[in-house]
């Protein structure tokens, strides 16, 4: 274990101020993880049934020797394969929540075997169900696995539920490193994006007084190195590297849990994403992957740090009035609410740069917590991770539209709302494309 930060199922009281607790009792990464399986689970099962859901991949590549590993021991195994959706891959949805809850069979725990939309929907069903629940990681591919979240779309809308994360996480090196590449990269982006996310996290601090806590910001420190100064080693899936990716992807998913927030993993740099993944709901284009469009995401919001810090003085600019109605369709009037919710603190924000007190001391803050964007670039394009526009199968125009929309989405504020009110987007969007060769055909 690369992290000396023995939190896990343990309630304590922060410096912070806050008390923290973090249901997650066990994350075992190793060769004999499964076999660990049958005795953590019976602490939770008198009866020794249990519900195991996965894909027909994660079934082929772990479902299968767990099954047999806990029937073995004695267990009655409920097998349920998530469907597809319109013959495509699963799908996370209030539909394919609706089709499991209703031929759900009795059992005292649930498990998980998948990544994504596996994990997600199981953690839903056991919140939903008031039962307990066990996965077991099949690629370093996010930081779900030990979030209490779920996001899942309803109506069509990229939505968030709190539920409960695991008691248990179980990782077996072997079915990590055999999962896809691209799979492993989209963890390195998801991962990469913490310290971007951590900066939005200080500002709106330092703004708005929400409430900061310095260990949950910490909590991955330690490990960063192993994987950011160690790019090529992530690709060639180097043990230690790839323990340290999925070591890191599980204490981002605790640095939320303890705090009950996203805040701590999650800034400008994903609404890059979630913006490019609600297009997608609005005009039926496929988007990538989450951790593939958050790591481009990640070099976009540092870059914009970078403009932001080397402001002396700054000029105050106001933001678009409204959303984009049109551009949003059937959903601008969930957009709409967002970005009038935002309103009162972006006229704080604005009031507040006035001061040059205020700006030093801003400044200050932010540049202790950024990483250049450059070696934030390096680091994503060494690993073979997406790193262009082109990787994630999008344009350099769709990506513009994604950015210069991303401020409509959420009413809490991040660096672009930032970049907006001290004039650096739109006008400085072009340049940063550029600079960082974004795109497939340039400018
Ligand atoms: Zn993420
Ligand atoms: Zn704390």
């Amino acid at each position: 274990m690369f992290t000396s930060e023995n939190i896990l199922g343990k309630t304590f009281t922060c410096e912070c101020g806050s008390v923290h607790s973090i249901p997650t009792e066990y994350f075992i990464y190793s060769p004999e993880t499964f076999l660990k399986i049958p005795e953590i689970l019976s602490a939770k099962s008198k009866n020794k049934i249990v519900n195991l859901f996965a894909d027909e991949n994660t079934y082929q590549v772990a479902g299968k020797s767990v099954r047999k590993i806990l029937e073995n021991s004695g267990w009655t195994v409920q097998l349920i394969i998530i469907p597809e959706t319109n013959n495509k891959k699963p799908v996370c949805d209030d539909l394919t929540f609706k089709i499991l809850n209703k031929s759900l069979k009795q059992a005292d725990v649930f498990l998980a075997v998948g990544s994504g939309v596996v994990n997600d929907l199981t953690k839903w069903l056991a919140f939903e169900r008031k039962v307990p629940y066990a996965v077991v990681a099949t690629a370093a591919s996010m930081n779900g696995y030990t979030a209490a979240n779920v996001a899942p779309t309803i109506k069509g809308v990229k939505s968030l539920i709190r539920a409960r994360a695991p008691f248990a996480v179980f990782a077996n090196p072997e079915v990590i490193i055999s999962a896809p590449g691209e799979m492993t990269a989209s963890g390195l982006g998801d991962l990469i994006a913490k310290p971007m996310s951590t900066t939005d996290w200080v500002m709106n601090n330092k703004f708005f007084g929400e409430h900061f806590c310095e260990k949950s910001a910490s909590l991955i420190n330690e490990i960063e190195p192993l994987y950011f100064n160690n790019p090529e080693k992530v690709k060639s899936c180097e043990l230690e590297a790839v323990e340290a990716l999925v070591t890191g992807l599980m204490y981002t998913g605790f640095a939320m849990t303890m705090i009950g927030v996203s805040s701590p993993a999650s800034g400008g740099e994903h609404l890059f994403s979630h913006t490019l993944d609600m297009m997608s709901s609005v005009d039926g284009v496929s988007h990538d992957l989450h951790g593939r469009q958050v790591g481009i995401g990640t070099i976009i919001s540092a870059a914009l740090y970078e403009r932001i810090l080397s402001i002396e003085k700054p000029e105050i600019h106001e933001m678009p009035k409204d959303i984009d109605e049109i551009f949003w369709g059937n959903i601008s009037g969930s957009i709409a609410e967002q970005y009038a919710a935002k309103q009162e603190k972006l006229q704080v924000m604005r009031d507040k740069l006035s001061s040059k007190t205020f700006w030093t001391e801003l400044k200050i803050l932010l540049k202790k917590r950024v990483r250049p964007a450059k070696q934030i670039a390096d680091c994503l394009g060494k690993a073979g991770a997406a790193r262009k526009f082109s990787d994630i199968n999008c344009s350099s125009k769709r990506a513009m539209t994604a950015l210069l929309h991303a401020h409509e989405i959420r009413k809490r504020p991040t660096v672009i709302d930032l970049a907006w009110t001290l004039g650096i987007l739109p006008s400085s969007a072009e340049e940063i494309f550029k600079e960082y060769s974004f795109g497939r055909e340039g400018f």
